[in-house]
């Protein structure tokens, strides 16, 4: 399998890809282990991922250079990444404990009912490339600790942090067969869901996701997907800063470059701040420069998978098709790899793909409602329910607004955030089950109800 620089389409190095064979044999060696390592206990799994954490730091520089040589983000960017995912495991430091252990729930005439907790067994965690860390520890860090044992598919597209992430779990005293890695694309990913195993996890596509949910049901083993999102932001008429506005939606729709599930994927503006608010958003998306992701100078990299420039393309030929105008950005840019303008379309309708499939790029559509009615019935026309999210300083006109829209997710005054304390749950066909929270944690165990006389 090449590993290659999507900022310069250069090969950075060749790896050899999971056979079936050898991913027959890692389950079967995970299996194994998985008994002693539930054996070991919470407190001694716990400790692995607090060395598991502190490694991240000590090689920061390491991990940090490799991401962005792969995935194409600026380098400022891997090191935010680097700084959530441990933010996300000092979450699940502090809180797996708590939520794990068994919790006495009643006693009556000498019984005693108590709830227990215990691990799934071997898990699969097939997993995406736009934030690999961080999409990453949201599933294998509370499956190890609950006392699973992994296989860890990472995306193709993010193989040398996959081989980090194992290398570092393994020098933190997780047993080499807790937590393998399996290499490879799609194929590497099929052959997991031929295995035995006890849970699958994925995040990635609807299309994927939707495909191995199909392919698992018949096991009847807990399945999670975090999939995609199309995820709506209003700004109403009741705005205190309509630059401020613009500046936070900008970053909302263009950080990572739009590569985030979360991302803004539309806007909706109300008619009476449209204009300006219009004038502001245009500065701020010319106001950022592509460029090598390695030069802490460009704000955006490089996009990860070179055939997405054709997609976001198509999308932009459809709604020009259709009337849209280019109100900043729209063509790919730089003499070589995926680099692509920072893009806004106005006069955008929802006949167009740009407002109804994920773009996953720098390119947003911004239109332009009447009232909170159409904005509402707006945002919930689309398969997804990933987030959504309204401004407004009338917090209770908002909340309003969206206890009307379908989402996993809510925000007010802000967007394209994620916190370790709330459920990471999609709705539709953006996912199914949650990741994060104690939610999070329970996701990777089965509930025993315990009665005990005596
Ligand atoms: P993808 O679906 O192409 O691939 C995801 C993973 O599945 C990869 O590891 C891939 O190798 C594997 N895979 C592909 N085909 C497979 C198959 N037939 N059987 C088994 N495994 C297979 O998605 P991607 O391009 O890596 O990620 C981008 C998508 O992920 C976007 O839609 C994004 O919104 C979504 N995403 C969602 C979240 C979330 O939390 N909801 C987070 C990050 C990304």
């Amino acid at each position: 399998m090449k590993i290659m620089n999507p900022a310069t389409g250069s090969l950075i190095r060749e790896i050899a890809e999971s056979t079936p064979l050898e991913i027959k044999a890692k389950f079967e060696r995970a299996f194994a282990a998985q008994g002693a390592w539930k054996k070991a206990g919470l407190d001694h799994r716990i400790s692995c991922i607090q060395k598991f954490h502190d490694l991240l730091e000590k090689e920061r520089e390491t991990l940090t250079r490799d991401l962005t040589l792969e995935v194409g983000k600026p380098i400022q960017e891997s090191n935010n990444e680097l700084n959530g995912a441990r933010n996300r495991i000092r979450f699940f430091l502090e809180q797996s404990k708590a939520t794990l252990e068994p919790k006495p729930v009643r006693t009556e005439g000498g019984m005693k009912e108590v709830l227990g907790h215990d691990p799934l067994g071997v898990i699969a965690n097939i997993s995406a490339w736009n934030y690999p860390y961080l999409v990453g520890v949201n599933v294998f860090i509370p499956a190890l600790i609950a006392g699973n044992a992994v296989l860890y598919k990472p995306s193709e597209f993010a193989t040398l942090t996959g081989l980090h992430i194992e290398r570092l779990l393994h020098e933190s005293g997780i047993p080499n067969d807790v937590f393998t890695a399996v290499i490879g694309g799609a194929s590497s990913g099929e052959e997991l869901l031929k295995l035995p195993l006890h849970g699958y996890f994925f995040t990635g596509s609807y299309k994927t996701g939707r495909s191995i949910a199909e392919k698992v049901a018949h096991k009847l083993v807990p399945v999670g997907l975090e999939l995609g999102g199309k995820d709506p932001l209003y700004v109403t008429d009741e705005i205190a800063d309509l630059k401020k506005t613009a500046n936070a939606v900008a970053e909302g729709c263009f950080y990572n470059n739009g590569q985030s599930c979360c991302a803004v994927e539309r806007v909706y503006v109300h008619a009476r701040v449209y204009d300006e608010f219009i004038r502001h958003f245009k500065e701020e998306t010319l106001s950022l420069r592509p460029g090598d992701p390695t030069d802490r100078k460009f704000q955006q990299g490089s996009l990860t998978r070179p055939s997405q420039v054709a997609f976001l393309e198509t999308q932009i030929e459809d709604a020009v098709k259709k009337g849209a105008k280019i109100l900043a950005g729209g063509k790919r840019t730089g003499t070589q790899g995926a680099f692509f303008e920072p893009t806004a379309l106005i006069d955008v309708d929802h006949s167009m793909q740009v407002m109804q499939e994920e773009s996953f790029g720098p390119i947003i559509g911004i239109m332009k409602v009447a009232n909170d009615q159409e904005a509402i019935r707006l945002m919930n026309d689309t398969e997804y329910g990933l987030t959504a999210s309204v401004y407004s300083t009338n917090l209770a006109r908002a909340e309003s607004i969206l206890s009307e829209v379908n989402s996993g997710t809510a925000y007010v005054n802000c967007c394209d955030r994620v916190s370790p304390y709330l459920p990471w749950a999609g709705r539709k066909n953006s996912g199914l089950g949650a990741t994060l929270s104690t939610l999070g944690i329970l996701a990777f165990t089965h509930p025993r109800g315990w009665h005990i006389r005596g």
